[in-house]
């Protein structure tokens, strides 16, 4: 997991409407599987973050050798797309303020054996591969991994009720 970029803001600006990112989120087959869907999305909603897209798909060999592209030619890819083909998977599309940062964080770790308590991957996985959860590691990658998801009118742009309560007015 390379290093996480969080913006500063400038509390004297008034308002900043610039900062809203959309990431994708992967429930794998192990979350799938161990039955902690309820309980991962429970953990983004609690944060604040925004579901705005969420289904459940089977991948397939096609998808993951574009999804894992940067993986393809290492030993482990066969055990990795097996892994993933196992069973469905949800793909949630996820929004907030400085969401691609966030989520990352609260993944953790790739290894769940090393993955910090209190990181989705460090409190239910124990494994490099069962590992529960993909998300997005850049804004752009986060772009090109909802194209590849969703289609357009699978996420949706309505405004979170409590919106007001989650940020300060010069943070969204
Ligand atoms: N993976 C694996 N063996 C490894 C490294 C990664 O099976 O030695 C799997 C694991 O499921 C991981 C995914 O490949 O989540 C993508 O790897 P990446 O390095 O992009 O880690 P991530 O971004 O998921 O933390
Ligand atoms: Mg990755």
């Amino acid at each position: 997991m390379p290093p996480l970029h969080f913006q500063t803001f400038n509390s004297d600006k008034v308002f900043i409407d610039n900062n809203m990112e959309t990431t994708l989120v992967l429930l794998k087959p192990s979350c799938v599987q161990r039955q902690l869907i309820g309980e991962i999305v429970h953990r983004f909603e609690r944060r604040g973050l925004r579901i705005a897209g969420m289904k459940m798909m089977q991948l397939d060999e096609a998808i993951l050798r574009e999804h894992y592209a940067h993986l393809v030619d290492r030993p482990f890819f066969p055990a990795l797309a097996a892994s993933m083909m196992a069973s469905p998977i949800v793909a949630m599309a996820i929004s907030g303020v400085e969401a691609v940062s966030v989520v990352r964080a609260m993944t953790g770790y790739t290894n769940g054996r090393v993955a910090d308590p209190g990181t989705i991957r460090g409190d239910y996985s124990m494994s490099n591969q069962q590992n529960i959860v993909h998300a997005s590691d850049s804004i752009e990658n986060a772009a090109i991994e909802l194209a590849r998801f969703f289609r357009p009118e699978e996420i949706f742009e309505y405004e979170s009720a409590t919106l007001g309560f989650i940020y300060a007015t010069n943070e969204r």
